[in-house]
């Protein structure tokens, strides 16, 4: 009796203290995409490979979250060094607790965060997640610590110090290092090489309430580059990176794709079935 009350004990504990590991097959039950900055007058041709030289769209900047309950999964980690960004064209930038809290949820809360790659205005603002273990393919973490710096197109939209900060946290046992795909990374959750954008880049996929959502972010910038196959503008490798959008069409398996930087998303929502909740968040499942 007294095991059966020990055994009993232990699994409240676990309850309790980890709610990733007994969540099971849960769906998650929100899914929102949050947009922080804008980057003003971004060259089309940088998103739609041969799109006319003097053409120009402001282009969100933007990360998403998935909530079951407390649990909490963010999807890339935007940025914070505005400093950065203003080359790029960086502006309107809300400061994340209040970005946050118009989805009710505070930045202790999330415990873990997929990093699609280490372009700084997906990877710059992990500092804001102090309660985080961060995911991410092992060959895009590897490769910017040793051979990108002598690459100078590989360098391209990398920061130094993000690459520091995320090998500091990998030796504090706060870093997930995944070897190409994962299915049930965590409960309810997909992860999958699909590179060519950068070396590493990553597809995250989770199970909701109302079907599977993948998060492209980067491997596929719009929507008009997967449905008519057009190359990524900025891309290490393009034809690569156009081969991951074959991958992306099969293992979508019917779901919903959110890529990195559709404009069209945040301004004409509901034309995607998603719906504005706030004025910087949509709802892709709620
Ligand atoms: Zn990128
Ligand atoms: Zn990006």
């Amino acid at each position: 009796m007294r095991n059966a009350y020990a055994r009993l004990f232990t699994l409240l504990v676990l309850m309790v203290c980890a709610p990733w590991a007994v969540a099971a097959e849960r769906p998650f039950e929100q899914v929102y995409c949050l947009k922080y900055a804008v980057l003003e007058d971004y060259p089309l041709d940088g998103m739609l490979l041969g799109a006319p030289r003097d053409e120009s769209i402001d282009i969100p900047m933007a990360m998403c979250v998935a909530r079951r309950g407390s649990d909490v999964l963010l999807m890339d980690a935007g940025y914070v060094n505005q400093a950065v960004a203003a080359p790029w064209g960086g502006a309107g930038y809300v400061d994340y607790r209040a970005l946050f809290s118009e989805i009710g949820v505070s930045l202790d809360q999330v415990t873990h965060v997929t990093l699609s790659h280490l372009h700084w205005d997906h990877v710059g603002g992990i500092e804001r997640f102090p309660n985080a273990k961060f995911i991410i393919q092992r060959r895009e973490l590897e490769y910017a610590a040793g051979a990108m710096p002598h690459n100078s197109v590989a360098r391209i939209a990398v920061e130094k110090t993000d690459v520091l900060e995320l090998v500091k946290l990998n030796w504090e046992d706060r870093v997930i290092l995944v070897e190409g795909d994962h299915e049930g990374i965590l409960p309810g959750v997909d992860v999958y090489l699909t590179p060519g954008h950068t070396i590493g880049t990553m597809t995250v996929c989770v199970a909701t309430v109302k079907g599977r959502v993948c998060y492209t972010s980067d491997a596929v910038y719009t929507y008009r580059n997967i449905e008519e196959d057009i190359p990524l503008g900025l891309a290490l490798d393009a034809s690569l990176a156009v081969e991951s959008f074959k991958k992306i069409r099969r293992l979508l398996r019917g779901g919903t794709l959110i890529p990195g930087h559709d404009p069209a998303m945040f301004t004409r929502p509901g034309e995607f079935g998603f719906r504005k909740v706030s004025e910087h968040a949509i709802a892709i499942v709620e």
